[in-house]
């Protein structure tokens, strides 16, 4: 499963009670992003977290396919938006921390570890491909990528 499918809707009863309809845990179930994506109803909620739902949308649903929001580019936008975070230094605690305060989505601090983990293990991987491949260049690249997300 991907990390995405492990982000879930801080107080998504409070939201739905709010929204008068059912909201899915997953922040990036069919369903939530349907809700998100159409606007429809968002007045209802309070100012706090009518921004939060509106920054998310304008962060992460913001392309012009279109087969959005299901093309896929949301989850591509939050996982780089979580290595971001795993950039400056954060630890998967501190992580969740961030993306409630930005977003009011949370996920388990385990789950981000192993994304983190596996992350490090696809950049290694990628790695020794692109020594085999004869890219020197791109092997730096990698990795300085890898050295970063494993720090
Ligand atoms: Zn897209």
């Amino acid at each position: 499963m991907a990390i995405t499918d492990k982000i879930y809707v801080k107080n998504h009863r409070q939201l739905a009670s709010q929204l008068e309809t059912n909201v899915p845990k997953g922040a990036f179930k069919g369903a939530t992003l349907d809700l998100l994506f159409q606007g429809e109803g968002l007045e209802k909620l309070d100012d706090a977290t009518r921004e939060r739902v509106l920054d998310f949308a304008s962060d992460f649903l913001d392309c012009d396919c279109q087969d959005n929001p299901y093309c896929g580019c949301p989850e591509r936008k939050f996982i780089q938006y979580l290595l971001e975070l795993r950039a400056q230094g954060l630890g998967p605690d501190a992580i969740v921390d961030v993306m409630s305060d930005d977003y009011m989505v949370y996920a388990y601090a385990g789950d981000v570890l192993s994304f983190l983990d596996s992350g490090v293990r696809t950049l290694e991987a990628a790695e020794g491909l692109a020594g085999v491949d004869g890219h020197p260049e791109k092997q730096t690249a990698i990795r300085e990528a890898k050295d970063e997300l494993a720090r």
